[in-house]
């Protein structure tokens, strides 16, 4: 994986002043009454900065000023009517994502430097997705008065790790107002080679189906964090002891982007047939590589990489693994089918997980269960529009 720093303790600290040291005190600020962010947010917090005071262009130079630009296809970043850059002969990607409060986020659990990192990691996960290498971002924000300049500052230092780790410019955006809460929407741009661009398109049948990390992880520790607001509201007081949650509660907070699958690819001199990455659950993507390269899959039950800590979670909340791990979300890990011939390139490598191979398109899509039962893959995911999203 890549540098795994964890940025909620540096929040933390300078949260409490004292330097703590265990992810189990996340508690300390994030559930200790009044939460800093609420304080942040509250009227009669002696930090808070009105934004009136700035004006739209004084935010803007402020949250811009230490942007720093490091990609040769940058011409200019912020600061005219419109970026320019500078591809060559090279495919240029796009992608963009909403991240609107209430319904993909809640600040009581999620700090804001935390929002601004992972808004970013989910945009460029979706351009590592096409093989590509990401290059710039925009970033665009609807605040409203109940933000203070401290809260903002807070989402722009997520935006400035991500941008630092990842190696991306941060090239323009928009800054404007909204009634109630805080929107965010963050657009990706990438280059690759017109041949290494991979689509969802291109799987065939017996090619492998194979899978980086591990999944289920972020729904979990998204349980964890809501079962852990509920407890708060009844008893404030309480110190819950989160460190056998580690793992899943940091890869709902901070996830990771594989930036470094795409460069393991290139060296490896293996180019996937079809590649998308796991934002909504594995059954759902997987349906959209088999509708659009119009084939079949065969999963299979037991290669699907665990944490341990997922099974003991899914165990204590009484839910079955499998179950989260089809149709859990935000892992962000990649899913792409590779063609037999390049088994060998990739067997032994710690990060790819072969879970199942690629079928005609006759044969459907179907899980085979560790008791060998054959199940119907059937999407089950994270769907934006359902009513049961809205808060
Ligand atoms: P315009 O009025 O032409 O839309 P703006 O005043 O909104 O221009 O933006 C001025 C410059 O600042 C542009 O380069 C724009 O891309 C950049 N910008 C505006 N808002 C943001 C933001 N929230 N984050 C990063 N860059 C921004
Ligand atoms: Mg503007």
């Amino acid at each position: 994986m890549l540098k795994n720093e964890f940025i909620y303790l540096e929040a933390q600290s300078c949260v409490n002043d004292k330097a703590v040291a265990g992810i189990n005190r996340l508690n300390l600020y994030q559930f200790k009454k009044p939460s800093y962010f609420c304080i942040m947010l509250e009227d009669k917090n002696p930090q808070r900065t009105a934004i009136e005071n700035l004006g739209e262009f004084g935010l803007i130079d402020h949250l811009t000023k230490n942007f720093e630009i490091k990609k040769k296809s940058t011409v200019k970043g912020v600061g005219d009517d419109a970026a320019v850059l500078d591809f060559q002969d090279k495919h240029v990607v796009l992608t963009t994502d909403f991240l609107i409060e209430n319904v993909h986020f809640d600040l009581s659990y999620v700090p804001l430097k935390h929002l601004g990192y992972k808004a970013v990691i989910v945009n460029l996960s979706d351009v590592y997705a096409m093989n590509a290498e990401a290059t710039q971002i925009t970033v665009s924000i609807a605040i409203s008065n109940r933000f203070p300049l401290e809260a903002i500052e807070e989402l722009y230092s997520g935006i400035e790790t991500a941008a630092k780790i990842y190696d991306i410019d941060v090239v323009g955006g928009d800054t404007t107002s909204s009634t109630k809460g805080l929107i965010i929407s963050i657009t990706a741009i990438g280059e690759a080679d017109k041949e290494q661009v991979v689509y969802r398109k291109g799987a065939k049948p017996n090619d492998l189906l194979v899978l980086t990390g591990d999944i289920g992880a972020a729904y979990m520790g998204l349980q964890i964090l809501k079962r852990e607001k509920e407890v708060f509201k009844v008893n404030p007081n309480n110190q819950p002891d989160l460190t056998p949650y580690s793992y899943i509660i940091e890869r709902q907070l901070k996830p990771e982007a594989r930036k470094d699958i795409v460069e393991l690819l290139e060296q490896l001199e293996v180019k996937p047939t079809a590649m998308v990455d796991i934002s909504d659950g594995l059954s759902s993507e997987i349906i959209h590589i088999c509708k659009q390269s119009e084939v079949g899959v065969e999963l299979y039950e037991n290669k699907i990489p665990l944490d341990p800590q997922v099974i003991s979670t899914c165990e204590e909340f009484n839910l079955d693994s499998t179950t989260i791990a089809l149709n859990g979300g935000e892992d962000y890990e990649l899913l792409m089918t590779v063609d037999q011939k390049d088994f060998d390139k990739i067997k032994a490598n710690p990060n790819l997980t072969v879970i199942g191979y690629v079928t005609d398109k006759d044969r459907g899509m179907h899980l085979i269960t560790r008791g060998e039962q054959v199940i119907p893959i059937i999407a089950k995911g994270w769907n934006a529009l359902s009513s049961e999203n809205q808060e």
